[in-house]
C-alpha cells in the first residue's frame, strides 16, 4: 500500500476516535522514527510515554524474539517463569509497602482493579478524584476522568464518583462522607496540562485518608518509570500511596496494566474476583523484566532528571522570546508548554519540521521524549521548537496586524 493508500484504509476501517496527524510510521530506533517515504523524526511523544526506552531498543527486541520462540502466552492458572521474575524485578523497584500486584493490560484496567479493589477493601463505595484529571476510558475509570466531552455522551456511569478542585487539601477533607473508599490522584497530571502539585500537598491528602481510613491511589501511569526524575513520581514528595497503578511504557512497549498494593488489601480479592485473559503473558513479562533492565542499568530516572533540567531551560528561554507562550510546567521528562491559544496547528508545523510532539489538552503541548533522548537532539527539538513558533507567532500578527487569537 502506498500512502494514501495506507491513510484511506485505517480512515475506512476503523472506529475514527484518534485525532490522526498526516504521517505513516514504519520503523524507529531511540528517540528517532521514521515514516514510508524515509523522513526522520525527534520524538518527544514516545506515543504518550510509552517509549521510555525508545524505540526499539535492543534489549527488549532480543527479549521479545528469545521469548517468542518459548512460549508467548500462558493463563495466569498456571504458573510462568517469566512472569515470576518479572513480578520479583517490579516489587524490587515498588515503593516499600506496595508489595503484590494485579497484571492487566492497559491503564485504564489497572485504574478499574484499583476502584474495584477499594470497594473491596473498605466495603464503601465512593471514589473522590479531581477536576482535570485523566484515568481512562472503560467505564469505570471514564467515570474518574474529569473532562466532560469524555463522559457526557456515556451516561449514566457509575456511581459514587465524584470530583473535587485540585492542589488544595480542604476540598478533599470537605469531600469525604463515611461512604468514601479512595482518594484517586495523578501525582502529576497529564491530560489535564501537566500539572505538578504544589510542595506538600499530597503530604497532606496522605494525612486525611489516614485520619479517615480512606485508601489512597496514585495512578502513576504517566509518572511511573522514571519519567518525573524518580522511579514513580510520588517519591518526588516522599508520599507511599496503597495503591499505585502502572501501564504505559512497564512493558518496553507492549501492552500492560499494572496495579499494585500492600499485600493486605490485595490479598481482599478471592479467587476468581477479578482476572483478564492476557494477565502476566510471558512474552508481555519478558519485555517488562528487559525494560526494567534498562530503566536500573542505565539510571534513566536520573537521566530524566538532568535531561529533564536542561530541556525545560531551553523551554523557557522560548518562553521569554516567544509572546505566545504563557507558561512552562513540569519535572523531569514530563514537560508543558502552555500556550495562549489551540496548539494543534503547532503540533501540525512541528510535525512538518519532522518533531512529533502531543497535546495535553487544548493549549497545552507536552513534551514526553524517550529517557535515553540525547542532549543534541533536545537542542535541536528546541530549535525547531523556535521556528514553529516563530512561524505560529507571524502568522497570527500578519493576518490580524496584532498577536491576537
Ligand atoms: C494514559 C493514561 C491512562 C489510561 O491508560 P490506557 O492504557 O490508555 O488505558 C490512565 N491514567 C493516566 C494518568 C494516563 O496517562
Amino acid at each position: 500500500m502506498n500512502e494514501q493508500q495506507i491513510i484511506e484504509t485505517e480512515n475506512r476501517y476503523l472506529a475514527n476516535v484518534f485525532s490522526k496527524k498526516p504521517v505513516v510510521l514504519t520503523s524507529g530506533k531511540g528517540a528517532l522514527l521514521w515514516d514510508l517515504n524515509g523522513k526522520e523524526y525527534v520524538d518527544c511523544s514516545s506515543s504518550y510515554g510509552v517509549a521510555a526506552l525508545g524505540h526499539c531498543h535492543p534489549k527488549i527486541v532480543k527479549a521479545i524474539k528469545t521469548q517468542a520462540e518459548q512460549l508467548i502466552n500462558c493463563h495466569g492458572t498456571y504458573y510462568n517463569n517469566k512472569r515470576a521474575e518479572f513480578i520479583e524485578k517490579l516489587i524490587n523497584i515498588t515503593p516499600p509497602g506496595l508489595n503484590k500486584a494485579f497484571l492487566s493490560n492497559s491503564g485504564a484496567e489497572s485504574v478499574e482493579c484499583a476502584i474495584k479493589l477499594a470497594r473491596k477493601v473498605t466495603s464503601k463505595t465512593e471514589i473522590i478524584a479531581l477536576m482535570g484529571s485523566y484515568h481512562g476510558k472503560t467505564m469505570g475509570a471514564l467515570s474518574a476522568t474529569w473532562d466532560k466531552k469524555y463522559r457526557d455522551p456515556f451516561g449514566p456511569l457509575i456511581p459514587d464518583i465524584k470530583h473535587v478542585a485540585p492542589d488544595n487539601p480542604d476540598k478533599i477533607r470537605e469531600a469525604i462522607t463515611d461512604k468514601t473508599a479512595a482518594i484517586l490522584i495523578e501525582p502529576i497530571r497529564g491530560e489535564g496540562g501537566i500539572r505538578v502539585p504544589p510542595d506538600g500537598y499530597l503530604q497532606k491528602v496522605q494525612e486525611i485518608c489516614a485520619k479517615h481510613g480512606v485508601l489512597l491511589i496514585f495512578d502513576e501511569v504517566q509518572t511511573g518509570f522514571g519519567r518525573t526524575g524518580k522511579l514513580f513520581g510520588c517519591q518526588n514528595w516522599n508520599v507511599i500511596p496503597d495503591i499505585m497503578c502502572l501501564a504505559k511504557p512497564f512493558a518496553g512497549g507492549l501492552p500492560i496494566g499494572i496495579t499494585v498494593a500492600k499485600e493486605s488489601h490485595m490479598s481482599m480479592f478471592k479467587t476468581g474476583e477479578h482476572s483478564t485473559t492476557f494477565s502476566g503473558s510471558p512474552i508481555v513479562c519478558a519485555a517488562g523484566c528487559a525494560a526494567i533492565d534498562v530503566l536500573i542499568e542505565e539510571k534513566l530516572a536520573n537521566k530524566a532528571a538532568l535531561n529533564g533540567k536542561y530541556f525545560k531551560t531551553q523551554l523557557e528561554v522560548l518562553a521569554a522570546k516567544h509572546k505566545i507562550v504563557k507558561e512552562i510546567r513540569g519535572l523531569g521528562l514530563m514537560l508543558g508548554m502552555e500556550l495562549r491559544y489551540e496548539v494543534y496547528g503547532i503540533l501540525l508545523k512541528a510535525l512538518k519540521r519532522g518533531v512529533l510532539l502531543v497535546d495535553a489538552g487544548r493549549t497545552v503541548v507536552r513534551l514526553l521524549p524517550p529517557l535515553i533522548i540525547t542532549k543534541p537532539q533536545i537542542d535541536y527539538v528546541i530549535t525547531i521548537l523556535d521556528a514553529v513558533l516563530e512561524e505560529e507567532e507571524n502568522e497570527r500578527t500578519n493576518s490580524s496586524g496584532t498577536v491576537s487569537n
